[in-house]
């Protein structure tokens, strides 16, 4: 945490100084900038990992390193929204929308966490793991997808995947040493996954990976319709080129339309560091009658969450232009 503070720290006070330099329309001020207004004290974790901290290159594929000490992820499992639980962990995030006709269980966690998270967080919540019709994975990296094939396995889940991501981790040799999902559900654009009065519409957002998806569904807060924009893929750990960065900033454009569209007022990303989920749900211990919920952030916020996105990848592109003159 403390070195997130110093680094949002160093950023704002370099804003202020841009600021009242009035930097030019075009620079890396004026994007730094943009970005920074956006996010508010909304998404300060999204703003320091996609604008400030140095890139990430793609995964290379090698054996996952060895699980991590089970207390630097474990967390409680909870339920969030009178339809919608979380069986994530401190880091990525795993939901579980439910219907009369089951559940969608959305994002797999890294395996070593889908076991005890998911299985055991549905137990622990009152609700039964085989009752995982469908499992929607926001893309093929390895802290979403992890635990698919144990769901498909063990409960005969059927897995929603975007096409380019099912082939991505098709062609990966060394990744899987416990085995990958089988090729299922082939997800397209504006597909809505339903099962009795839950239903998950997906948006193709291609960028973070070629098959990444994003989604739009609806929850309820006490019995008041709430609409969830959620961003399947945020980090810029793809191949670094203009191309990739327009093929991003289309998407994040797409998705921040498809949001307003719908009247999200909600955001939810995968991963904790971007939305804030664990921190949130702490929160909802406080709420009194009446509160707003610590999810429903407004229409407004939702829309700067996608400004970030944009003007930290409108950014980096600008860099590598910059880089190639
Ligand atoms: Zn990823």
């Amino acid at each position: 945490m403390k070195h997130v503070l110093a680094a949002l720290l160093g950023l704002y006070v370099g804003i202020g100084a841009a600021q009242a330099a009035e930097p030019k329309a075009d620079s890396a001020d004026a994007f730094l900038a943009r970005a920074k207004t956006a996010a508010e004290f909304d998404f300060p974790g999204t703003l320091v990992r996609i604008c400030v901290a140095p890139q990430t290159a793609p995964g290379a594929d090698v054996a996952p390193a060895p699980p991590p000490a089970r207390d630097t992820w474990y967390t409680e499992p909870a339920q969030v929204f009178d339809n919608l639980y979380f069986v994530g962990t401190k880091i990525h995030s795993s939901w579980a929308l439910t219907s009369s006709r089951g559940i969608i269980l959305i994002d797999t966690l890294y395996d070593y966490a889908s076991d005890e998270a998911i299985v055991g967080g549905l137990k622990k919540l009152g609700l039964d793991p085989a009752a995982v019709k469908y499992v929607i994975v926001s893309h093929g990296h390895l802290d979403h997808v992890g635990g698919a094939k144990l769901m498909q396995d063990r409960f005969g889940s059927r897995i929603v995947m975007g096409g380019p991501d099912w082939d991505m981790i098709e062609h990966q040799v060394n990744r899987f040493p416990n085995g990958k999902p089988k090729r299922d559900i082939v997800a397209t654009d504006g597909q809505k996954v339903t099962l009795g009065e839950g239903s998950v519409t997906l948006v193709a957002t291609p960028g973070h990976t070629p098959g990444t998806l994003s989604m739009i569904f609806q929850v309820k807060d006490h019995g008041r319709p709430l609409t969830v924009a959620y961003n399947g893929g945020t980090a810029f750990n793809f191949v670094n080129d203009v191309p990739h960065f327009d093929t991003y900033i289309a998407s994040q454009r797409k998705m921040a339309k498809t949001a307003a569209d719908a009247g999200a007022t909600i955001l939810m990303t995968n991963h904790s560091e971007f939305d804030n989920a664990v921190t949130k749900i702490r929160m909802m211990a406080a709420r009194k009658p009446g509160e707003p919920h610590p999810f429903e952030i407004g229409a407004d916020a939702v829309a700067r969450y996608f400004k970030v996105t944009e003007a930290c990848a409108e950014l980096a592109r600008w860099k590598l232009q910059q880089a190639a003159k």
